[in-house]
């Protein structure tokens, strides 16, 4: 029956099956062996994006690097926009949950002489980041979902689409979930549920974001009552392939890959990637950060020196001077990605490349150990922002952050859960109101006026107008308009096919509302911050304005259901805002 019965309690419910869920899982499982623990996710969990990660996870492991060269280059990337005391604690507890990773099973790749072996990742100054060739979120996925299967008190509910979190009087009680086997809208209550859902590349049309992620995590929490943060920072990644935006990873420069212009000229020597340095052997180059690389590819463009293609401008990445042996040998999964969908040869061939959204900065608003705002929910991985990436976020520190504050977050939710009571009655009414909702609003209604996919591509082409690498405050307030007529539109969304099993037309419908309402705080928090930070310049406001913004911007939700946009300090414990310097 689809009445939104209560079909289940347990004492923490993490929504997620990724890096940043199952690592919350154990966590949890250890805290406390007596604690029932359960992990709820809309894939299979080795499906997560996580399992697509190519190059890396950073921690400091290597003899000629230290902890506090890792905080000062994440700072630094972070325009001074991350919190200090949180990238103090992810640095610290990296290595440590790198290494635990080791013990469960993750195949470093290793130098000669056993130690593990560590390579460059844009703007760290160091070599410091762990790999395991380039598939290394499929192995830490696969290791910590090995480890998970040993304690016996993990229960899964794969395939299960949370729609709405129950919460009363502040405090949140369970979720309801849509069992996608069998289309029933089902509740299950718990002490604390711990949001890991992943990111939200989807708000866009050209993304290397699997198509799950869609910001459930954000939205669930956006609609419960709890602030999200600094959501205008988008990141591009500037190596996505043409026309599918499957990523090439950076750890093709890292191994000495090189970007080059239509007329096959290294370009990114002309651009200042921080402070104008003396040569360019100085110059930071292709490993220069990656909100600085997207914008040099804009410039080249407006020049006239890109390449044209069907699926917009590009430039090259070239990796033949690495030869076949370090390519098999490091970037296997590139030449196989580029042989299967471009078919062409690292090898031997330029590989075409261009901007792509790739990460959200921006998430969840939690303190260093995950709480979200409301009592008993807790956020980690990309769906929350502690924040210790600012308004850039560094490739390689996503991986390690998953797991320091999915751990965190899940010992978190353990303390309370253990001293917390079960739900109240109420919560069974509001699952009994959500499972009307989704049957009248989307399954029953006749006529269909709107359709999904007309909405989502009209959704993403205006998030692209609007809110790209170069934003001005007129182009995000027009775009917000467009939103509001979407968002109004959206109601009027049918759902034709209204069979039970794996209705995917309704998954998009419910997804649709979440990417709607993550692509209106973007713009809400993006008009607000006057000034070019990090990945969200203004060329309506091109400076830096630590006067005025460098804090965080929270966005809540009014009672209308629009975005309302506060201000909240950032921590600095002991680096004083400076500039970002990519000499090296
Ligand atoms: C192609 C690619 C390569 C990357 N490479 C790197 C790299 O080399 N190094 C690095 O540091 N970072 C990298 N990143 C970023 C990093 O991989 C991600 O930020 C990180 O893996 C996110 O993990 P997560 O656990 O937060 O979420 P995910 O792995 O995205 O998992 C989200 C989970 O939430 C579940 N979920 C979502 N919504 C719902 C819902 N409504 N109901 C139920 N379940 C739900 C999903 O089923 C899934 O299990 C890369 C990202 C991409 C896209």
């Amino acid at each position: 029956m689809n009445d939104g019965a209560v079909v289940a309690a347990h004492d923490v419910l993490i929504v997620g099956g990724g890096l940043a869920g199952l690592r919350a899982a154990i966590a949890v499982a250890e805290t406390d062996p007596t604690l029932d623990v359960a992990v709820v996710s809309k894939v299979y969990p080795m499906r997560s994006h996580s399992v697509s990660a190519e190059g890396g996870a950073a921690g400091v492991a290597a003899a000629d690097d230290s902890l506090e060269e890792h905080i000062y280059d994440t700072i630094s990337g972070s325009d001074w926009l991350g919190d200090q005391d949180a990238i103090e604690a992810f640095v610290h507890e990296a290595p440590r949950e790198l290494l635990r990773l080791e013990h469960w099973g993750c195949p470093w790749s290793r130098q000669p002489d056993g130690h593990i072996a560590v390579r460059a990742f844009g703007g760290m100054k160091k070599k410091r980041t762990w790999y395991a060739a380039d598939k290394t979120g499929f192995h830490m996925l696969h290791a910590l979902f090995q480890t998970t299967l040993k304690f016996r008190e993990v229960t899964r509910y794969d395939e299960w689409f949370v729609t709405r979190l129950l919460v009363d009087d502040g405090r949140v009680h369970g979720l309801v979930a849509v069992d996608l086997h069998t289309g029933r809208i089902q509740a299950i209550t718990a002490k604390s549920v711990v949001l890991a859902n992943g990111g939200c590349g989807k708000v866009f049309p050209f993304t290397t974001n699997a198509n799950i992620n869609t910001g459930d995590g954000m939205a669930l929490a956006f609609r419960a009552g709890a602030p999200l943060k600094d959501m205008e920072f988008v990141q591009y990644h500037p190596t996505g392939l043409p026309f599918s935006g499957i990523l090439i990873t950076e750890a093709t420069r890292a191994e000495g890959g090189w970007l080059l212009n239509k007329d096959g000229y290294r370009y990114l020597q002309d651009y200042d990637l921080g402070k104008p340095t003396p040569t360019p052997e100085l110059r930071s180059m292709e490993l220069g950060p990656r909100d600085r690389i997207s914008q040099a590819f804009v410039h080249e463009e407006e020049m006239g020196r890109t390449l044209d293609t069907p699926y917009g401008a590009v430039v090259h990445l070239d990796l033949r001077h690495l030869g076949a042996e370090l390519i098999d040998a490091r970037l296997p999964f590139v030449r196989e990605l580029c042989l299967k969908y471009e078919r062409i040869d690292p090898v031997t061939d330029l590989i075409p490349v261009r901007p792509v959204v790739h990460y959200m900065m921006g998430g969840v608003h939690t303190d260093v150990n995950g709480a979200a705002g409301l009592e008993g929910l807790y956020a980690a991985g990309e769906t929350a922002c502690v924040s210790i990436n600012g308004a850039n976020r560094l490739g390689s520190n996503s991986l390690p952050e998953c797991l320091v504050f999915g751990a965190r977050a899940g010992r978190a939710a353990a303390e309370h859960a253990s001293g917390a009571t079960a739900a109240p009655h109420v919560v069974a009414a509001q699952a009994a109101d959500e499972a009307r909702r989704i049957e009248h609003d989307l399954l029953d209604r006749v006529p269909w006026e709107e359709d999904v996919s007309t909405i989502r591509t009209e959704m993403q082409a205006t998030m692209e107008e609007s809110a790209g690498i170069y934003r001005t405050g007129e182009e995000m307030t027009k775009g917000a308009d467009r939103l509001r007529e979407l968002q109004e539109r959206a109601k009027r969304i049918g759902v034709r096919d209204t069979s039970r099993t794996f209705n995917t037309e309704l998954v998009g419908a419910l997804e649709l509302a979440n990417l709607l309402d993550v692509a209106e705080c973007m713009l809400a928090s993006g008009m607000q911050r006057e000034e070019s930070r990090g990945a969200h310049q203004r060329t309506d406001f091109p400076s830096r304005d630590d006067e005025k913004f460098l804090v965080h911007q929270l966005v809540t939700r009014d009672s209308d259901g629009t975005p309302r946009v506060e201000q909240l300090p950032v921590t600095i414990t002991r680096w004083p805002p400076g500039e970002r310097i990519y000499g090296r």
